[in-house]
Formats: C-alpha cells, sequence, structure tokens
C-alpha cells in the first residue's frame, strides 16, 4: 500500500504564498512521488490549487464537507461543490472541528457519508485530549469515534482514510511516541478488521506534530499508512522531506 502524506494548510495561505508553495512542491515531486501527496486547502483557494497542481501527482484536499447534499445551509460546501474542483480528500472530524465547531460523532460519520457518496476519499480524524489520555481511556475514545463512523457507513468503510491525531500533540511540537502510535493503529486496525474484510486497505495516518526529523521514525511502523502535516506542510522543504520518508 502507497504511504499517504497529506498537508492540512488550516486557516492560513493568500493567493501569493499558494502559488510559490505548490511551485516549489511540484517542483521537488518531479514525477512520481512513490506516496501519495496531497495538500487540503482552504475553499476559496481550491480553484487556484487545482489549475496549480494539474497534470502533476500533487492531489488536492479540502478541510471540511456539509453533510447536506444542497439547500438552504449558508457558509457550507457540498461534497458535489469539492468534486468540481478535483478535490480527491476531504478532512472530516478534525479536532479543531470538534472542538470549535462542535462536531460530533454523528456529524462527523455523516460528513463522512456524503463524501463517500460523492467519491471524495474521506481523511476521518480522531483522537483524544491529554485529559483522556491521563485517564487512560485513549482506546475508550477513538474505538468510540470510529464505531460512529462504521456504524453510518457500513462496508464502505474501507474506502476511507483514518487519521490519527492525539489532540494535545496538534501544533504543540509533542508527539506520540513511535510505539505508542503503533498501539493505537493497531486497536484500530482490529476494529476496522471487524468492519470489513478491506480493513488491511484501509490507510491509517498519524498526525500532531509530525516534521522533517521524527517522520521516518513514525513511518517505520507497519500500522503507520502516512501523515497528516499541520504546521509543516507550510514549508516546502520540511513538508517534502516528510514525503522522502515516506517513500
Ligand atoms: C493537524 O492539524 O492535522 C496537525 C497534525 O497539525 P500539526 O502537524 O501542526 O501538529
Amino acid at each position: 500500500m502507497k504511504k499517504l502524506i497529506a498537508g492540512n494548510w488550516k486557516m492560513n495561505g493568500s493567493l501569493a504564498a499558494n502559488d510559490a508553495l505548490v511551485r516549489e512542491l511540484v517542483r521537488g515531486l518531479d514525477g512520481n512521488a512513490g506516496c501519495t501527496v496531497a495538500v487540503c486547502v482552504p475553499a476559496p483557494y481550491l480553484a487556484q490549487v487545482q489549475a496549480l497542481r494539474a497534470g502533476t501527482p500533487l492531489e488536492l484536499g479540502a478541510q471540511d464537507v456539509s453533510e447536506q447534499a444542497e439547500g438552504a445551509y449558508t457558509g457550507e460546501v457540498s461534497a458535489a461543490m469539492l468534486k468540481e474542483f478535483g478535490v480527491r480528500y476531504v478532512i472530516i472530524g478534525h479536532s479543531e472541528r470538534r472542538q470549535y465547531h462542535g462536531e460530533t460523532d454523528a456529524v462527523v460519520a455523516d460528513k463522512t457519508k456524503a463524501a463517500l457518496a460523492a467519491g471524495i476519499t474521506p481523511i476521518v480524524c480522531v483522537g483524544e485530549t491529554l485529559v483522556q489520555r491521563d485517564a487512560g481511556r485513549t482506546v475508550d475514545i477513538v474505538k468510540r469515534q470510529m464505531a460512529a463512523v462504521i456504524h453510518t457507513n457500513g462496508h464502505c468503510i474501507s474506502e476511507i482514510v483514518v487519521a490519527y491525531e492525539p489532540v494535545w500533540a496538534i501544533g504543540t511540537g509533542k508527539t506520540a511516541s513511535p510505539d505508542e502510535v503503533q498501539q493505537v493503529h493497531a486497536v484500530l486496525r482490529a476494529q476496522l478488521k471487524a468492519a470489513t474484510s478491506h480493513a488491511d486497505r484501509v490507510r491509517i495516518l498519524y498526525g500532531g506534530s509530525m516534521n522533517a526529523a521524527n517522520a521516518a521514525s513514525l513511518l517505520a511502523q507497519p500500522d503507520i499508512d502516512g501523515g497528516l502535516i499541520g504546521g509543516a506542510s507550510l514549508k516546502a522543504p520540511d513538508f517534502l522531506q516528510i514525503v522522502r520518508a515516506a517513500r
């Protein structure tokens, strides 16, 4: 299975900055990356990055999608709209959306369904907070988050990407150790196996302060199939080094 390295730009960028960043990434990918590489960009920049990446191996992603198909949902963006801009991946249930926008497990499950229905691969984020981790609840939390998505999506679950992102490791410079991450990924893999006979083709990414220095040791774990990269995805040399570690 090819690894997936996905950048999450979050609410960063400008026309000028995106232009420079994507051009540098495309130059660095140089034809064939040996792994799948995507950038998940703010919605207003989808058209710009779609044009910049055309004819290159860089895939385009979005950071959220509505669970609704169309209609009176001011401010929302549907999966069909994303599809029109060549979006191949969409991040769903990022902890920042769960925390600041009150996204529940049920909403995350419905958004996953909407993306799959449009032929877009959801990158479904799960992960525990520091309080939950300290209370020894990591496995319970990620399994609960995952169970909701499995329940709503049934056998289609084999078409998703999962991102394990411990909340305390996001944007903090703190990373879970490769062993700790592997343990959680193995739990998620077992849960997926119970739901689909194709669990081995589900990529389980790690996210949380992954960078050029720690990527190789994380990506060497058997159940770490790639990374979801926040801060380091805004610097082309760092992001490209992570990509090289995934080849
Ligand atoms: C993220 O936002 O998904 C993330 C992993 O961020 P960072 O790499 O900055 O911790």
